[in-house]
């Protein structure tokens, strides 16, 4: 039951004269979630009040919402749980990974990782002792590095700068061969590619559902465990929600079975209506369809760019099989290359220290939209209109 992509275009809230590359990190506004908030707003937190935990279901919406994100990520129902943020979800993650392995002190990553996942393993590790270590290496040396110390392996399936996508299958392999456990960030990969975590046999997985998935800004995270070690888990943060009976107010810790005790606190309600109603979007189309669409989109935009604009180098793989969903170029003055952009209405965002980045989600851009965005750019770099002076000043989000 798929529909094509003209139909989910239709159910977006897009401004009129944006070309909107950026939904790799803040996903648009479905044309329903406006409503549904008001109903959330008014209907249940106004008319039920404290009722609306039960009437209106709040309190099961992070299982439910985790079995809808489970389908599009290769997961089976009961793996999944939604709430908090990404970043917390991977000190759950490493937590109980560490844990479920007491003699293995080393969680490996790479140097391109996303810093708010290296910052909290290392923060994690601090917290634990002398002994434990976070281990940085580069991409190509990160087989080598795995060996009977190693945890975990942590890694960012799609590289949030360059687009460039690990292989999960064989690197969980690889880990697995030493005894390691992994741990798969999903947040540029969640709505963006297929992505397979039961037949590739990873460990555990944690994403954000603001990006590709389009729930809105500050929409929860969220975290998965492979079903056979879900009921070892020890969650570090243990809160009440994840307890086996959290109205029973026990002064004593006992995980609730199954996923759900990677639950802490009070879940975002208002957030979780916003991720709802963007899944239902998501419940019409099939991830190999966005797939083949989204691969279409980049590598008409790479040739596009490649044709006209000589001074703009490709930072993302060339092969199409081993990109995510983002295209990204490098130049010298691509944030003010990205501001003459941002100008004339093409949105995408630049990252540190000279990549220009374009997000490519099928559920809304069309071929109208990429030829168009390559045409200002060309027009941009012909011209060097990027030089005026309004574009080279920084705000405080690129
Ligand atoms: C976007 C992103 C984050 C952001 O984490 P939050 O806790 O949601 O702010 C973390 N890691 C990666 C790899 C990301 O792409």
């Amino acid at each position: 039951m798929t529909v094509d992509f003209a139909a989910t275009r239709a159910l977006f809230d897009l401004p009129q004269d944006v070309i909107y590359l950026d939904g790799n990190s803040l996903g648009p506004l479905p044309r329903a979630t406006a409503k549904r908030l008001a109903d959330c707003v008014q209907s249940e937190w106004g008319q039920m009040l404290v009722t609306g935990w039960n009437k209106a279901g709040w309190m099961a919406q992070p299982n439910l919402l985790g079995d809808r994100i489970a389908r599009l990520i290769g997961a089976e129902a009961g793996t999944v749980m939604v709430g908090d943020t990404l970043s917390i979800k991977v000190y759950q993650a490493l937590a109980s990974g560490l844990d479920l392995l007491p003699k293995r002190r080393i969680i490996l990553s790479n140097d391109a990782n996303f810093p708010s996942d290296l910052y909290i393993a290392q923060g994690l590790c601090n917290s634990l002792g002398p002994d434990y270590q976070l281990k940085i290496v580069e991409n190509d040396a990160i087989e080598a590095a795995l060996d009977e110390t190693t945890a975990l392996l942590m890694l960012t399936e799609v590289d949030y700068r360059t687009g460039a996508k690990f292989d999960m299958g064989a690197l969980t392999e690889k880990a697995h061969q030493v005894g390691a456990l992994t741990l798969w960030d999903l947040a540029h990969s969640a709505g963006a590619i297929p992505v397979h975590l039961s037949q590739t046999k990873a460990d555990f997985a944690v994403g954000c559902t603001y990006k590709y998935l389009n729930s809105g800004p500050g929409g929860p995270a969220f975290i998965y465990a492979a079903p056979h070690l879900i009921d070892k888990l020890r969650p570090a943060l243990a809160g009440w929600l994840g307890h086996a009976d959290p109205f029973n107010f026990s002064q004593t810790y006992e995980p609730k079975k199954g996923i759900a005790r990677m639950r802490i606190g009070t879940p975002p309600v208002l957030q979780m209506a916003a991720l709802e109603t963007a899944l239902d979007i998501w419940d019409l189309v099939d991830m190999e369809d966005v797939r083949r669409a989204s691969i279409h989109l980049s590598t008409r935009f790479i040739a596009a760019v490649e044709a006209s604009c000589p001074s703009l180098s490709l930072a993302s793989p060339r092969d199409a099989e081993r990109r995510g969903s983002q295209v990204s170029f490098s130049h010298l003055e691509g944030f003010a290359i990205m501001q003459a952009l941002i100008a004339r209405g093409v949105i995408g965002d630049f990252r540190a220290p000279n990549l220009i980045r374009f997000g490519f989600a099928p559920l809304y851009n069309t071929e109208d939209d990429i030829d168009s965005a390559a045409r200002i750019l060309a027009e941009i770099m012909r011209d060097d209109l990027w030089k005026e002076a309004t574009y080279q000043t920084r705000a405080a989000v690129t």
